[in-house]
């Protein structure tokens, strides 16, 4: 028996539909009659995913079965991920020591860029600009740009240079702790915090479609390294972040890089934890042009 899933993408017969379903509002009768079978794995692996809800209520997606070979490598739903997660962050360590911090930059920055098209146009009620011709300013072209790899041989020859993965904020659940991944939304609000000690630590709280919890959260690291001038200009960072927020009509995007982390204790939800300000974009700004501000 697989793991549990709660969400799977719906691909109808004609490919069009590309719809979201959350297995909590899925209702038996409508499993059976429409998605059977139609259902895939949220993460954009071509395994199907399939729907169970027990006798108690209790409602959850699985792997379909005999398509577990079909989730990619990197899915956290692959049978092999679990055993390879420690070897990876091992690669992953040892990539960090020069890792291209620059070309991180780059990508996201792009990235925010097509996302903020996107996000406009959803709002906008002039019928010219369709969504249609926005879907294909999304992920797509983005991955082309990137690399376009998907084997792991790739990666070794690139040094510096990680694959990204793009992720909505919205599907970003407890299953993907232990991945590094790029992760972009809406926010929702800005928190700045002090510990007991007096250093100061803040969180960025992602709006997200179904009621579950991912904040990007700054540490230390994030101000202790050579993209940033410290703890002083950290603080002035996230009160402009704020600023923008509360000053803008629109919805304010964030795309940031970094580990999904457990939250604490009795939290809900979980974190996408950034270490250096090339990591993470308001909008489409930079830390150095939220500060300038
Ligand atoms: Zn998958």
């Amino acid at each position: 028996m697989g793991k549990r899933i709660i969400f799977a993408k719906y691909k109808d017969d004609e490919n069009k539909s590309n719809d979201t379903i959350y297995c909590v509002n899925l209702e038996k009768n409508d499993y059976d009659t429409k998605y059977k079978g139609k259902l895939t794995c949220i993460k954009g692996c071509k395994a199907r995913v399939k729907f169970t809800e027990r006798k108690n209520g209790f409602k959850f997606f699985s792997t379909w079965n005999g398509e577990g070979e079909l989730h990619d490598e990197g899915c956290p739903y692959s049978v092999q991920y679990r055993g390879k997660i420690g070897r990876k962050k091992l690669e992953a360590f040892y990539r960090a020591i020069d890792i291209d911090e620059d070309g991180i930059a780059r990508r996201l920055r792009n990235k925010a860029i097509s996302l903020k098209k996107e996000y406009n146009a959803d709002e906008s009620k002039d019928p010219v600009v369709g969504s249609n011709k926005v879907e294909n300013i999304g992920d797509g072209n983005i991955e082309v740009e990137v690399e376009g790899n998907s084997s792991g041989e790739e990666h070794k020859e690139r040094k510096g240079s990680p694959h990204i993965n793009y992720e909505d904020a919205s599907y970003i659940t407890a299953d993907d702790i232990g991945r590094t991944i790029a992760v972009y939304g809406v926010i929702d609000n800005v928190q700045f915090c002090e510990e007991t000690s007096g250093k100061g630590y803040a969180y960025i709280n992602f709006k997200t479609k179904f009621n579950t919890t991912l904040h990007v959260m700054f540490a230390e690291a994030f101000y202790s390294n050579e993209y940033s001038r410290g703890e002083e200009e950290f603080r002035r960072y996230i009160e402009k972040v704020e600023l923008i927020k509360n000053n803008s009509l629109r919805e304010v995007t964030v795309i940031a890089y970094g580990e999904i982390t457990k939250k604490k204790k009795r939290e809900k939800g979980v974190n996408i934890t950034v270490i250096s300000p090339k990591r993470i974009f308001i909008n489409e700004l930079s830390y150095d042009e939220v500060l300038r501000q």
